[in-house]
Protein backbone atom coordinates (compact mmCIF):
# COMPACT_ATOMS: atom_id res chain seq x y z
CA UNK A 1 0.00 0.00 0.00
CA UNK A 2 1.40 3.12 -0.96
CA UNK A 3 2.33 5.52 1.94
CA UNK A 4 0.50 8.88 2.67
CA UNK A 5 0.71 11.50 4.78
CA UNK A 6 -2.33 13.93 6.62
CA UNK A 7 -2.53 15.01 3.33
CA UNK A 8 -2.39 12.09 1.57
CA UNK A 9 0.22 12.91 -0.41
CA UNK A 10 2.66 9.79 -1.50
CA UNK A 11 6.28 9.68 -0.53
CA UNK A 12 8.16 9.56 -4.11
CA UNK A 13 10.96 11.81 -3.93
CA UNK A 14 14.12 11.61 -2.01
CA UNK A 15 17.01 14.16 -2.15
CA UNK A 16 20.11 13.16 -0.27
CA UNK A 17 22.34 15.46 0.82
CA UNK A 18 26.05 13.91 0.50
CA UNK A 19 27.75 16.41 1.95
CA UNK A 20 27.14 19.74 4.08
CA UNK A 21 30.71 21.23 2.71
CA UNK A 22 30.46 23.47 -0.41
CA UNK A 23 33.14 25.15 -2.67
CA UNK A 24 31.17 28.63 -2.70
CA UNK A 25 29.93 30.71 -0.27
CA UNK A 26 26.68 32.05 -1.86
CA UNK A 27 25.10 34.90 -0.36
CA UNK A 28 21.61 33.47 -0.29
CA UNK A 29 22.54 29.83 0.89
CA UNK A 30 25.81 29.84 2.67
CA UNK A 31 27.04 33.45 4.00
CA UNK A 32 30.37 33.64 4.61
CA UNK A 33 29.39 35.84 7.61
CA UNK A 34 28.00 32.21 8.70
CA UNK A 35 30.02 29.75 7.22
CA UNK A 36 33.47 31.40 7.74
CA UNK A 37 36.62 29.69 9.06
CA UNK A 38 36.00 28.70 12.26
CA UNK A 39 31.81 26.79 11.40
CA UNK A 40 32.16 23.69 12.79
CA UNK A 41 31.31 21.31 9.42
CA UNK A 42 30.20 17.84 10.16
CA UNK A 43 33.48 15.75 11.15
CA UNK A 44 33.83 12.90 8.56
CA UNK A 45 32.45 9.95 10.99
CA UNK A 46 29.69 11.93 11.61
CA UNK A 47 28.38 11.72 8.12
CA UNK A 48 26.58 8.93 6.74
CA UNK A 49 28.92 6.11 4.36
CA UNK A 50 27.83 5.30 0.82
CA UNK A 51 26.89 1.79 1.93
CA UNK A 52 24.22 2.92 4.76
CA UNK A 53 22.96 5.85 1.86
CA UNK A 54 22.42 2.83 -0.37
CA UNK A 55 20.98 0.82 2.38
CA UNK A 56 18.28 3.25 3.23
CA UNK A 57 17.32 4.60 -0.19
CA UNK A 58 16.72 0.73 -1.09
CA UNK A 59 14.20 0.92 1.97
CA UNK A 60 12.77 3.84 0.78
CA UNK A 61 12.32 2.86 -2.90
CA UNK A 62 10.49 -0.27 -1.39
CA UNK A 63 8.12 2.56 -0.24
CA UNK A 64 7.54 3.82 -3.23
CA UNK A 65 10.12 6.46 -3.63
CA UNK A 66 11.05 6.37 -7.24
CA UNK A 67 13.14 9.66 -7.72
CA UNK A 68 16.75 10.52 -6.13
CA UNK A 69 18.23 13.43 -6.34
CA UNK A 70 21.70 14.07 -4.55
CA UNK A 71 22.69 16.98 -3.09
CA UNK A 72 24.94 18.96 -0.46
CA UNK A 73 26.09 21.08 0.41
CA UNK A 74 28.26 20.87 -3.22
CA UNK A 75 28.08 17.21 -3.78
CA UNK A 76 31.00 16.84 -5.91
CA UNK A 77 33.13 18.11 -3.34
CA UNK A 78 32.93 14.41 -1.77
CA UNK A 79 35.37 11.76 -2.94
CA UNK A 80 34.21 9.11 -5.50
CA UNK A 81 30.98 10.52 -5.31
CA UNK A 82 30.54 8.27 -9.01
CA UNK A 83 30.80 5.16 -6.41
CA UNK A 84 27.70 6.24 -4.68
CA UNK A 85 26.16 6.82 -8.05
CA UNK A 86 26.82 3.32 -9.07
CA UNK A 87 25.44 1.60 -5.86
CA UNK A 88 21.87 3.69 -6.20
CA UNK A 89 21.47 3.50 -9.85
CA UNK A 90 21.39 -0.42 -9.03
CA UNK A 91 18.51 -0.07 -6.99
CA UNK A 92 15.94 -1.79 -8.85
CA UNK A 93 12.44 -0.07 -8.90
CA UNK A 94 14.47 3.71 -8.61
CA UNK A 95 13.10 5.27 -11.69
CA UNK A 96 15.28 8.37 -11.74
CA UNK A 97 18.26 9.44 -10.64
CA UNK A 98 19.72 12.54 -10.62
CA UNK A 99 22.01 15.33 -9.12
CA UNK A 100 22.23 18.59 -8.23
CA UNK A 101 25.73 20.95 -8.52
CA UNK A 102 27.19 24.39 -8.51
CA UNK A 103 29.34 22.95 -11.71
CA UNK A 104 32.60 24.26 -10.75
CA UNK A 105 34.26 20.56 -10.50
CA UNK A 106 31.74 18.89 -13.11
CA UNK A 107 34.16 19.28 -15.91
CA UNK A 108 36.20 16.66 -14.20
CA UNK A 109 34.06 14.19 -12.96
CA UNK A 110 30.97 14.63 -15.77
CA UNK A 111 31.80 11.29 -17.90
CA UNK A 112 32.34 9.02 -14.19
CA UNK A 113 29.54 9.92 -13.15
CA UNK A 114 27.89 9.10 -16.15
CA UNK A 115 29.26 5.90 -16.44
CA UNK A 116 28.43 4.96 -13.15
CA UNK A 117 24.63 5.58 -13.93
CA UNK A 118 23.47 9.18 -14.05
CA UNK A 119 21.56 9.98 -16.89
CA UNK A 120 20.72 13.88 -15.71
CA UNK A 121 21.64 16.61 -13.89
CA UNK A 122 20.96 20.13 -12.85
CA UNK A 123 23.49 23.06 -12.69
CA UNK A 124 23.11 25.84 -10.41
CA UNK A 125 23.80 29.01 -11.95
CA UNK A 126 22.57 32.35 -11.05
CA UNK A 127 23.80 35.01 -13.98
CA UNK A 128 26.08 34.99 -16.99
CA UNK A 129 27.64 38.41 -15.72
CA UNK A 130 31.28 37.32 -14.37
CA UNK A 131 30.54 39.98 -11.73
CA UNK A 132 26.87 39.35 -10.60
CA UNK A 133 28.10 35.82 -10.29
CA UNK A 134 30.70 36.26 -8.57
CA UNK A 135 29.49 38.32 -6.04
CA UNK A 136 26.35 35.96 -5.09
CA UNK A 137 28.58 33.17 -5.01
CA UNK A 138 31.49 35.31 -3.08
CA UNK A 139 34.05 32.39 -4.00
CA UNK A 140 35.98 33.87 -6.99
CA UNK A 141 35.06 31.65 -9.24
CA UNK A 142 33.75 32.77 -12.59
CA UNK A 143 31.38 32.11 -15.07
CA UNK A 144 33.51 30.05 -17.66
CA UNK A 145 34.01 27.78 -15.20
CA UNK A 146 30.72 26.30 -14.91
CA UNK A 147 29.88 26.90 -18.88
CA UNK A 148 32.92 24.15 -18.87
CA UNK A 149 31.11 22.11 -16.40
CA UNK A 150 28.20 22.13 -18.60
CA UNK A 151 30.00 21.10 -21.64
CA UNK A 152 31.36 18.20 -20.07
CA UNK A 153 27.91 17.25 -19.08
CA UNK A 154 26.84 17.48 -22.31
CA UNK A 155 29.85 15.71 -23.72
CA UNK A 156 29.38 12.94 -21.56
CA UNK A 157 25.80 12.18 -22.82
CA UNK A 158 23.83 13.45 -19.72
CA UNK A 159 20.70 14.76 -20.86
CA UNK A 160 18.45 17.06 -20.03
CA UNK A 161 20.93 19.20 -18.14
CA UNK A 162 18.53 22.00 -16.11
CA UNK A 163 20.14 25.38 -14.89
CA UNK A 164 18.98 26.34 -12.00
CA UNK A 165 19.01 30.35 -11.03
CA UNK A 166 18.00 31.92 -8.07
CA UNK A 167 17.11 35.60 -8.79
CA UNK A 168 16.91 37.88 -6.17
CA UNK A 169 15.55 41.65 -6.87
CA UNK A 170 18.73 43.84 -7.17
CA UNK A 171 21.27 41.50 -7.54
CA UNK A 172 20.71 39.46 -10.64
CA UNK A 173 17.23 40.37 -11.69
CA UNK A 174 18.59 42.64 -14.66
CA UNK A 175 20.08 39.50 -16.01
CA UNK A 176 17.61 36.79 -16.78
CA UNK A 177 16.95 37.85 -20.07
CA UNK A 178 20.53 36.95 -20.89
CA UNK A 179 20.77 33.22 -19.07
CA UNK A 180 17.51 32.16 -21.32
CA UNK A 181 18.81 33.87 -24.60
CA UNK A 182 22.08 32.15 -24.11
CA UNK A 183 20.56 29.00 -23.22
CA UNK A 184 17.79 29.29 -26.25
CA UNK A 185 18.08 26.49 -28.79
CA UNK A 186 20.44 24.35 -26.61
CA UNK A 187 17.82 21.99 -25.31
CA UNK A 188 19.21 22.86 -22.13
CA UNK A 189 16.32 24.14 -19.51
CA UNK A 190 16.78 26.85 -17.70
CA UNK A 191 14.51 27.02 -14.34
CA UNK A 192 14.31 30.40 -12.84
CA UNK A 193 13.46 30.21 -8.87
CA UNK A 194 11.43 32.89 -6.97
CA UNK A 195 14.15 33.95 -4.03
CA UNK A 196 12.98 31.82 -0.90
CA UNK A 197 13.38 32.23 2.66
CA UNK A 198 15.55 28.98 3.24
CA UNK A 199 17.25 29.01 6.44
CA UNK A 200 17.78 31.17 8.50
CA UNK A 201 20.99 33.11 7.57
CA UNK A 202 20.19 34.62 4.52
CA UNK A 203 17.86 37.78 5.67
CA UNK A 204 14.92 37.15 3.46
CA UNK A 205 12.39 39.75 2.71
CA UNK A 206 9.65 39.77 -0.05
CA UNK A 207 10.92 42.76 -1.41
CA UNK A 208 14.04 40.31 -2.73
CA UNK A 209 11.68 37.85 -4.52
CA UNK A 210 11.08 38.97 -8.39
CA UNK A 211 8.12 37.11 -8.83
CA UNK A 212 7.55 34.44 -11.86
CA UNK A 213 5.06 35.95 -13.15
CA UNK A 214 7.79 39.24 -13.72
CA UNK A 215 10.68 36.47 -14.95
CA UNK A 216 7.58 35.32 -17.60
CA UNK A 217 6.90 38.86 -18.47
CA UNK A 218 10.50 39.95 -19.37
CA UNK A 219 11.70 36.77 -21.26
CA UNK A 220 8.47 36.88 -23.48
CA UNK A 221 8.90 40.67 -24.40
CA UNK A 222 11.56 39.28 -26.08
CA UNK A 223 11.12 35.78 -27.01
CA UNK A 224 7.62 34.97 -26.62
CA UNK A 225 6.60 31.82 -24.53
CA UNK A 226 3.14 30.19 -24.32
CA UNK A 227 3.09 27.72 -21.19
CA UNK A 228 3.41 24.56 -21.73
CA UNK A 229 1.79 21.12 -19.95
CA UNK A 230 3.67 19.79 -16.64
CA UNK A 231 5.46 16.24 -17.46
CA UNK A 232 3.94 14.94 -14.61
CA UNK A 233 1.44 15.78 -11.64
CA UNK A 234 3.17 17.56 -8.51
CA UNK A 235 6.27 19.14 -11.07
CA UNK A 236 7.76 21.91 -8.91
CA UNK A 237 8.24 24.11 -12.24
CA UNK A 238 5.80 25.65 -14.87
CA UNK A 239 6.93 25.08 -18.05
CA UNK A 240 6.76 27.71 -20.38
CA UNK A 241 8.19 26.80 -24.35
CA UNK A 242 9.13 29.27 -26.79
CA UNK A 243 6.69 29.75 -29.28
CA UNK A 244 8.82 29.11 -32.76
CA UNK A 245 10.17 26.10 -30.99
CA UNK A 246 13.48 26.92 -29.54
CA UNK A 247 13.10 25.30 -26.20
CA UNK A 248 11.77 25.45 -22.70
CA UNK A 249 11.84 27.39 -19.73
CA UNK A 250 10.73 27.02 -16.43
CA UNK A 251 9.37 28.70 -13.36
CA UNK A 252 9.60 28.18 -9.65
CA UNK A 253 7.02 30.40 -7.94
CA UNK A 254 7.46 28.73 -4.71
CA UNK A 255 6.60 32.30 -2.84
CA UNK A 256 4.16 33.67 -4.52
CA UNK A 257 2.29 30.00 -6.02
CA UNK A 258 3.49 27.28 -3.57
CA UNK A 259 2.93 23.89 -4.72
CA UNK A 260 2.86 22.09 -1.17
CA UNK A 261 -0.44 20.49 -1.98
CA UNK A 262 1.70 17.64 -4.38
CA UNK A 263 4.83 17.90 -2.62
CA UNK A 264 6.20 14.59 -2.29
CA UNK A 265 9.43 15.21 -1.25
CA UNK A 266 11.69 14.14 1.56
CA UNK A 267 15.06 15.06 2.23
CA UNK A 268 17.92 13.32 4.42
CA UNK A 269 20.83 15.21 5.61
CA UNK A 270 24.29 13.82 5.54
CA UNK A 271 24.54 12.69 8.84
CA UNK A 272 21.11 10.78 8.57
CA UNK A 273 18.13 13.29 9.58
CA UNK A 274 15.62 13.27 7.73
CA UNK A 275 13.15 16.21 7.20
CA UNK A 276 9.91 16.21 5.51
CA UNK A 277 9.96 19.89 4.59
CA UNK A 278 12.73 22.02 2.91
CA UNK A 279 11.99 24.57 5.82
CA UNK A 280 11.88 22.15 8.32
CA UNK A 281 13.01 22.43 12.48
CA UNK A 282 13.35 18.78 13.19
CA UNK A 283 14.88 16.40 11.50
CA UNK A 284 14.26 12.53 12.77
CA UNK A 285 17.18 10.78 13.45
CA UNK A 286 17.90 7.69 11.19
CA UNK A 287 21.88 7.22 11.73
CA UNK A 288 21.36 5.54 14.84
CA UNK A 289 19.01 3.27 13.62
CA UNK A 290 21.83 2.46 11.03
CA UNK A 291 24.33 1.98 13.42
CA UNK A 292 22.23 0.71 16.39
CA UNK A 293 21.81 -2.40 14.24
CA UNK A 294 18.41 -1.69 12.86
CA UNK A 295 16.66 -4.39 10.44
CA UNK A 296 15.68 -2.95 7.00
CA UNK A 297 12.24 -4.03 8.53
CA UNK A 298 12.56 -1.55 11.73
CA UNK A 299 14.36 1.29 9.48
CA UNK A 300 11.18 0.56 7.07
CA UNK A 301 8.40 1.33 9.95
CA UNK A 302 10.54 4.56 11.44
CA UNK A 303 10.01 5.90 7.55
CA UNK A 304 6.40 5.06 7.84
CA UNK A 305 5.69 6.54 11.25
CA UNK A 306 7.63 9.60 10.12
CA UNK A 307 5.61 9.99 6.57
CA UNK A 308 2.24 9.13 8.02
CA UNK A 309 2.16 11.92 9.91
CA UNK A 310 3.71 14.36 8.18
CA UNK A 311 1.55 17.39 7.91
CA UNK A 312 4.50 20.37 6.25
CA UNK A 313 2.89 22.74 4.01
CA UNK A 314 5.34 25.76 4.83
CA UNK A 315 4.92 27.83 1.68
CA UNK A 316 1.27 27.86 2.14
CA UNK A 317 1.35 29.31 5.49
CA UNK A 318 4.52 31.61 5.26
CA UNK A 319 4.35 35.02 6.27
CA UNK A 320 7.13 37.90 7.21
CA UNK A 321 6.76 36.71 10.91
CA UNK A 322 7.69 32.68 9.75
CA UNK A 323 10.41 34.03 8.00
CA UNK A 324 12.42 34.71 10.61
CA UNK A 325 11.76 31.53 12.40
CA UNK A 326 14.96 28.60 13.43
CA UNK A 327 15.15 26.49 9.76
CA UNK A 328 17.73 23.85 8.76
CA UNK A 329 19.94 25.53 6.65
CA UNK A 330 19.25 24.82 3.06
CA UNK A 331 23.59 23.31 3.00
CA UNK A 332 22.40 20.72 5.65
CA UNK A 333 19.99 19.42 3.18
CA UNK A 334 19.95 20.97 -0.18
CA UNK A 335 17.63 22.66 -2.21
S1 LIG B 1 7.27 24.20 1.82
FE1 LIG B 1 7.69 22.09 2.48
S2 LIG B 1 5.79 20.99 2.07
FE2 LIG B 1 5.69 22.92 0.91
S3 LIG B 1 6.50 22.39 -1.12
FE3 LIG B 1 8.25 23.15 0.08
S4 LIG B 1 9.16 21.30 0.96
FE4 LIG B 1 7.12 20.73 0.26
Amino acid sequence: MTLQDRFERPLRDLRISVTDRCNFRCTYCMPREVFGPDYAFLQRDAILTYEEIARLARVFVAHGVEKIRLTGGEPLVRRHLHGLVSMLSDIEGLQDLTLTTNGSLLKAQAQGLRDAGLKRITVSLDSLDDEVFMRMNDSGVGVATVLEGIAGAEAAGLSPIKINAVVKRGENDHTIVDLARHFRGTGHIVRFIEFMDVGSTNGWQMEHVVTAREIVELINAEMPLEPAEPNYRGEVAQRWRYVDGSGEIGVIASITQPFCGDCTRARLSAEGQLYTCLFGVRGHDFRSLLRGGATDEEISAAIAKVWKVRDDRYSEIRTSETASLPKVEMSHIGG
